[in-house]
């Protein structure tokens, strides 16, 4: 009787222990997933900045492009917030600082530096596969067409 008892305890920890594991790798991929979607915020990021820079210079205006990066960053920052919802506020570790340093330093290259200079070899490198209009390396979206690269 006193054994079942013991037995009892005894998997009622193991559930929880296997429970508490579960959880931590579940809070891993989310985690991860919290990493990757805020790659592509940024990068969005940037190249809606490159976009509308290149759009201010050439005196241009396109504006449904734009709407394009727009949209595709709210859905990113959604995603991001309900990825970051799904954790406790205690469990996110800071794992996005290197990475946001990166993209900072990116920014603060690319914009002052002339970027028509070293577009050309990125255009030669990559055409949009709907209009084959050049796209530089990293473009979500073809700049002139619009189509979803
Ligand atoms: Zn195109």
């Amino acid at each position: 009787m006193d054994f079942n008892k013991i037995k009892e305890m005894g998997l009622e920890y193991a559930e929880k222990g296997k429970n508490a594991a579960l959880d931590l790798a579940e809070k891993g991929r989310t985690q991860a997933k919290i990493v990757n979607a805020q790659g592509k915020l940024y990068k969005a990021q940037r190249q809606l900045g490159a976009l509308v820079y290149s759009l201010a210079k050439g005196n241009e205006e396109n504006q449904p492009l734009v709407d394009k990066y727009i949209e595709m960053i709210a859905n990113i920052e959604q995603e991001l917030a309900d990825l970051k919802a799904s954790l406790e506020p205690d469990a996110i570790i800071e794992t996005t600082f290197e990475e946001k340093d990166e993209a900072d330093d990116d920014v603060t290259e690319d914009a002052p530096a002339a970027p028509a200079e070293e577009k050309p070899e990125a255009d030669e490198a990559k055409t949009c596969p709907q209009c084959g209009a050049p796209i530089s390396d990293d473009a979500l979206f073809c700049n002139k067409c619009g189509a979803q690269l």
